[in-house]
Formats: C-alpha cells, structure tokens, sequence
C-alpha cells in the first residue's frame, strides 16, 4: 500500500454509528483538501452511500464473482468532495469468509497501484466489529491499518464490542498488528452517558476522541442520502465531526489497550447498575432533608 497514505479503522458494533461517523470524517477531511478513500468492509455494502445521495456501489466482490478479470477502477466510485469510494462486499450468506473478502479486495487494490496512483492522504476502512473473529481482525493483523479507533455508544453490548476488539488488538500487537487510536463516543446524550465511557477508557488504558451527541441533523442528512457535512455544513453536529477528523488526522501515538476480563467486565457493569439506581432514586427524593421548612425561618 502507498507508504505516504495514513490508513485508519473504525470498527465498532453493528448499527452503532460507524459508516455515519466515517462518512462524516471523510468528508470533513476532503473538505480541508486531503484525498480521502472511504473502504467499506461490511458484507452490506452500505458505507459510502451517504457520500454519493444515497446511491450504493458494486463491491469488489461482486465485480470479482461477475467478471474474471476486474479493473480495480471499476470498484472506485467518487462522492462528495471528491472522495473515493470502496465496498469490499462479503460472500454470499453462509458461504466464505468475510475477512478473505476485505484481503481480497484490498490485494486487487494493491496489485493494480491504486493506493500510489490516487496518492491518497487517508485511507479509512470501515469495519463490522460484532464479533473480532480471525476475518474481521485482517485490517488489524495483516498491516492494512496504521491506527484503530472504535465508535460506542454507553450500552453495554458496544462496549462489550469495545472491549472484544481491544482483546484483538492486544493480541496482536507483538507480532506487529495495528494498535488502538482510541474511542468515538456516540449517541452521548445525558452526563452519564460520558461518565459511563470516561470511566470505561479509564479502565482499559484508552482515551476519548470526541463525544457525538444523538442528533436530528444525523436523521435528517441521512435520510437525504447525505452526510452533515455535506447537508448541514454550520450546524454545530458538522462542527463536531470537523474537530473529530482533525484529531484523527494528527493522531499519531497508538497504544495497547488494556481489556478487562469477562468476568471484571461483568462487575464493572453491575457497579455501574447500582450506581444508576442510587442516583434515580436521589432524583426522586425530596430535594433535601430540608423540604417543607420554611426558608424565613
Ligand atoms: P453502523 O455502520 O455502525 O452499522 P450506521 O452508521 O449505519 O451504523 O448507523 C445506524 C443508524 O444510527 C443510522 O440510521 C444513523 O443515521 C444513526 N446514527 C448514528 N449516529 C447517530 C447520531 N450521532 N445521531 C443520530 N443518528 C445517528
Ligand atoms: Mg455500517
């Protein structure tokens, strides 16, 4: 791959945010004048449609089952800012493995110079992290990404997802798998939801690099088949996403994260449980052991 291009990986759980957030960097990054790839590793197909109104792109895959030889220009479509757009596609359901499938995609890339020829400043792979099986760990393991970020919500099954990953990633870092940039918190809405994140990076040795509130900006760029960079370029969700991409782009220190066990994942949890129930019902308290005495007095 192009030895000037900076590639990154957003892994995270499935529908928590990770092609909005990408499509989000990307943008803000072609924006600032970078040449962006946006490489969509999930078997759905659906990363970059947002950079392009909505339309969806042949995958690699596809182009690969239909024709016997591909011409890697076939597979790269441009979006908005001049972006160029990548889906690696999956096998068919039930069939193959999702991880040859990103190596395949990203080999016909390589053997055709694509990366050199585009001299591409940032290559973003946006990658399915539900389970880090062997397949959806090759942009970690095999030297495709120079930095790993993940994108969690404060539910605990995107954090389990966190935590899973960050298992991958400390398990191939001695044998010189990507490391971990850090968290994009998403959906954070309420001061818990921070808290909860804070204290879970706090644990596990990593850091925040932006929290993204829920917004209705995303809904309604979304359902214009856009990015809110492109939709709603001065509100301030775009302001946001801007500052996030320029943290990404001069993030440079990546380290081993430290996950916690099963079972201290488990307890983590559990105090965290208590803790939001201690302070509901402080909400629902009397405002002070004062209440009802007359302030005059
Ligand atoms: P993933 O790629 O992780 O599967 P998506 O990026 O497709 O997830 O997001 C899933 C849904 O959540 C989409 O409809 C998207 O618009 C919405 N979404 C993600 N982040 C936000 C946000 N910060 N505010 C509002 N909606 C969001
Ligand atoms: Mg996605």
């Amino acid at each position: 791959m192009s030895t000037k291009a900076k590639k990154i990986a957003i892994y995270g759980k499935g529908g928590i945010g990770k092609s909005t957030t990408t499509s989000n960097i990307s943008a803000a990054l072609a924006e600032s004048g970078y040449k962006v790839m946006q490489f969509g590793c999930d078997p759905k197909s659906d990363s970059t449609n947002t950079l392009r109104d909505g339309e969806y792109i042949p995958s690699v895959l596809e182009l690969m089952r239909e024709n016997r030889k591909v011409d890697a220009h076939q597979a790269i479509f441009r979006g908005f800012g001049g972006t160029y757009c990548v889906e690696a596609g999956g096998p068919q359901p039930g069939v193959g493995c999702a991880g040859r499938g990103i190596i395949a995609a990203v080999q016909l890339l390589e053997q055709q110079d694509i990366f050199d020829e585009l001299e591409l400043d940032y290559v973003i792979f946006d990658v399915l992290g539900d389970v880090v099986c062997g397949g959806f760990a090759v942009p970690i393991r095999e030297g495709i990404a120079d930095h790993v970020f993940t994108v969690s919500s404060a539910d605990f099954m995107a954090i389990y997802a966190a935590n899973n990953l960050f298992k991958g990633i400390q398990s191939y870092s001695n044998t010189g798998g990507a490391l971990l940039g850090g968290v994009i918190a998403n959906s954070i809405n309420t001061p818990f939801h921070r808290d909860i994140l804070d204290d879970f990076v706090e644990k596990t040795k990593t850091r925040i690099m932006e929290y993204i509130p829920r917004s209705l900006t995303v809904t309604q760029s979304e359902l214009q088949g856009k990015t809110t960079i492109e939709a709603a370029p001065d509100s301030e969700q775009a302001g946001i996403y801007r500052r996030l991409a320029n943290r990404i782009a001069k993030h440079t220190q990546s380290t081993v994260p430290s996950p916690l066990s099963s079972s201290e994942l488990r307890t983590w949890s559990a105090s965290w449980a208590t803790q939001l129930i201690e302070n509901e019902r402080a909400q629902q308290a009397p405002e002070s052991v004062y209440a009802g005495v007359n302030d005059d007095n």
